[in-house]
């Protein structure tokens, strides 16, 4: 929710720009964190959700500790204070140079997603006379029920080692002198809202783990990944994510084994809803059939609709008693920079404030120059209240 405060404060700051509701941030993750100390979960905040300085320091201040899935993304965790023994690092495609940096971080843990990874990170690791922690990166087979492009944990998808390719992981291992195995990590999708998938996945994660079991590797850790979803329908009314809602589903589900170590990688459910990409509207075009509201906001600044046909809630803060659909749409030269059809919003003219929410993640970090527009800057709560 903006306040009037806020909205009245914007009148004098140039959009298109980003806003974070740190005070939001910050409830978010008091909750978010409370819930991790009452079971005795560690968490790893997935920091290409939202890379922005400020947040990830609040996020380091709340004990979180690192996702990353890039060598970039690790020495920016390092840079911004995340300790080393708490990041861990994801991703399909690990180059040589981004291995090389994580293992100089001297990082909790790689998130491996194939068997060729596994020996190169060994062979690296073995030339620079260190030894690298691993997980397996398991791809469960599990349907999200989430839009496909934002889908991990199927079969198709191109994340993950399968089941299958497991005694090729456990031979690989026995020869590899500088790798460590410590558990298995999985990552389903993610805007997941439906509590079934995370039982799900529970239930898949100790059939997998109970393989390496039995074939005499001990599994330490298990890495649940992030994906929880928000409410892009209604973020005024679920302005955090049902954190009670899944780890009660998590710990209703999840056999954790004596000594065990469980994690979680966070992202969108962290900072989504503290951000808000602010607009102005420039033009009120009125066709014959609908009238279009023309933003200074295009897809460049967030490309989510376009990218995953994602869905955002979108306000005139200026206020006006009269509501009136449109379809809101970007300046961007493409068709696909719209920000929604038939959208009913107090009536607009030109000049009104409008606010897209739930924009605080993949918002800002996907932001690109695209018709050489220039970046939109962020805007902070506590800067306004000074
Ligand atoms: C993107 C990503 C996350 C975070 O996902 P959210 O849906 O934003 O919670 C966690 N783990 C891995 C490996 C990821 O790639």
């Amino acid at each position: 929710m903006i306040t009037k405060e806020q909205a009245d404060a914007f009148g004098a700051i140039e959009t298109p720009f980003y806003f974070y509701d740190l005070d939001l941030l910050r409830e978010t993750l008091d909750r978010y964190a409370a819930l991790i100390a009452r079971y005795g979960y560690n968490a790893h905040y997935a920091l290409k959700a939202n890379a922005d300085d400020r947040i990830l320091e609040i996020i380091r201040d709340h004990g979180l500790g690192a996702d990353c899935v890039s060598g970039n993304e690790v020495k920016l965790a390092v840079k911004s204070g995340f300790d080393p023994k708490k990041i861990v690092y994801a991703g399909v495609g690990k180059s040589d140079k981004e291995i090389r940096t994580a293992l100089r971080a001297g990082i909790f843990c790689f998130n491996c997603e194939s068997v060729p990874e596994i020996r190169i990170i060994n062979d690296l690791a073995a030339g620079m006379g260190r030894t690298a922690q691993i997980s397996i990166r398991v791809n469960p087979d599990i349907d999200a029920h989430t839009h496909r492009y934002i889908s991990t944990g199927l079969k198709e998808n191109k994340f993950g080692i399968s089941p299958w390719a497991f005694q090729d992981v456990a031979d690989l291992l026995a020869q590899c002198r500088n790798v460590s195995f410590i558990g298995l990590h999985v990552h389903v999708g993610s805007q997941i809202t439906e509590m079934p998938v995370f039982a799900l996945t529970c239930r898949r994660i100790e059939e997998l783990q109970q393989w390496f079991i039995d074939h005499g590797i001990p599994v330490r850790n298990l890495n649940l990944g992030g994906g929880l979803g928000v409410n892009y329908q209604d973020p005024a009314g679920e302005p955090v994510a049902r954190f009670e809602d899944y780890f009660d589903t998590i710990h209703r589900n999840l056999v954790v084994r004596p000594g065990q170590q469980v994690h979680f990688e966070p992202g969108r459910a962290l900072v989504a809803q503290c951000g808000h990409l602010i607009s102005r509207v420039l033009y009120v075009k009125a066709g014959r059939e609908k009238k279009f509201a023309i933003l200074d906001a295009g897809m460049n600044d967030l490309v989510r609709p376009a990218l995953y046909q994602a869905y955002h809630a979108i306000e005139n803060l200026s206020s006006s008693k009269r509501k009136l659909r449109y379809d809101v749409v970007g300046p961007v030269c493409e068709s696909s920079d719209c920000w929604g059809k038939n959208r009913l919003l107090a009536a607009c003219t030109r000049g009104d404030l409008v606010a897209i929410h739930s924009a605080g993640a993949y918002g800002q970090v996907m932001a690109m120059r695209y018709n050489q527009r220039d970046l939109a800057k962020a805007v902070y709560s506590d800067d306004l209240k000074k």
